[in-house]
């Protein structure tokens, strides 16, 4: 049975989500591409910035509801840090102790946020040290490693339920094409992406899932050799996505492709955006816009008409530092120019 402390707190989640709303689809305007729509799904929008208001949401209710939480428990969480920020807001929500581990190099706006909401944050160096440094802290203060890498792909409810698969599609409805011909998603724990796979299967949709793999990550490799021990030596730079192990989150038969995106065309692709809409977004959402591109390219080669949705995951401004840095881009990303020439050259064909 639920105590009355789970009881309240399962409730205030759910009063929280009363009183939020949907985030907004973009519809791209692109001349250079008649006939075919492209969609971005503003995630930004969420209270705590990101795509992961939703993760964080669902990981506590499966933690309640499991009876992993109690009022007493510290929760744990690794992160390269938007879940944290996400999971800090549910934990103060709930009166609960909050720690994120995370590599040193996480955006200096994330950190504040976290601390914005009460939490604490433990660094280690390199993103690979993250899982053991959370189990540990939670042997020793007995508390709760929420695990976000295990458990998005089965926090969340795919099967419809208003996840974000579910609100991309119903957003749709009044479209030219309503039925995308490609949805495009980046990977971090996998979690949207195998949300928004097994919808489409479930739904019958003919809609094709393609994931997008930023360097220094084993997704894609993982998603060709279904190696599992498959290990990258170094972080991702693309902040939110690319592992350096192959997470169990991730489900590779729901993708019917994969694209590996160069990060410099990740960065140049997330400057162009600023362009398109006015506003700075994350790297992960040139990532994203990238691969969506390169379908319009294809789609547009061999005549066709449709539309593709895919994700804007977070704000630039947390990363006013960093991607909005040309320094900071100059000597950890490298040279940009080819790829925003690139860019340029597909919007006049
Ligand atoms: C987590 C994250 C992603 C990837 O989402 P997953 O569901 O974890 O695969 C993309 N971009 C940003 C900024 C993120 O924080």
């Amino acid at each position: 049975m639920n105590s009355t402390w789970v009881k309240h707190a399962i409730s205030e989640i759910n009063a929280d989500y009363q009183r939020s709303a949907d985030t907004h689809l973009i519809r791209l305007a692109l001349p250079a591409f008649p006939g075919i729509q492209l969609y971005l799904k503003d995630e930004s929008t969420h209270p705590t910035g990101s795509l992961k208001h939703r993760l964080a949401r669902s990981l506590f209710l499966y933690g309640l509801c499991n009876g992993w939480i109690n009022e007493n428990t510290t929760i744990i969480e690794s992160s390269s840090g938007s879940t944290a920020v996400s999971e800090a807001y549910f934990a103060r929500l709930l009166g609960l102790p909050f720690i994120a581990v995370m590599p040193s190099c996480t955006a200096k706006r994330k950190i504040e946020q976290i601390e914005f909401y009460g939490g604490r944050c433990h660094f280690v160096q390199s993103a690979c040290e993250i899982y053991e440094a959370s189990e540990m802290l939670a042997r020793e203060l007995n508390g709760h490693y929420m695990d976000q890498f295990t458990y998005a792909e089965r926090a969340t409810d795919w099967r419809g339920n208003n996840n974000i698969a579910d609100s991309i599609f119903r957003q749709m409805t009044h479209e030219p094409n309503p039925e995308p011909s490609w949805v495009v998603m980046s990977a971090g724990t996998g979690g949207t992406s195998a949300t928004i796979g097994r919808y489409i299967r479930c739904q019958g949709y003919n809609t094709q899932l393609m994931v997008v793999d930023p360097q220094n990550s084993v997704f894609h490799d993982y998603w060709q050799t279904r190696d599992t021990s498959l290990r990258s030596p170094t972080g991702s730079k693309i902040e939110g996505i690319g592992r350096p192990r192959v997470e169990p989150s991730f489900i590779p038969d729901v993708v019917d492709e994969m694209l590996r995106v160069p990060d410099a065309a990740s960065v140049a692709t997330a400057l162009w955006l600023e362009d398109q809409l006015g506003r700075k977004v994350g790297a992960s959402t040139g990532t994203n816009m990238w691969g969506a591109l390169q379908l319009a390219t294809r789609m547009r080669d061999e005549g066709r008409s449709g539309s593709i949705v895919t994700l804007l995951c977070d704000s630039g401004e947390r990363y006013l530092d960093t991607y909005y840095n040309p320094e900071w881009v100059a000597s950890n990303i490298g040279e940009i120019a080819p790829w925003q020439a690139e860019l340029a050259a597909m919007m006049k064909s």
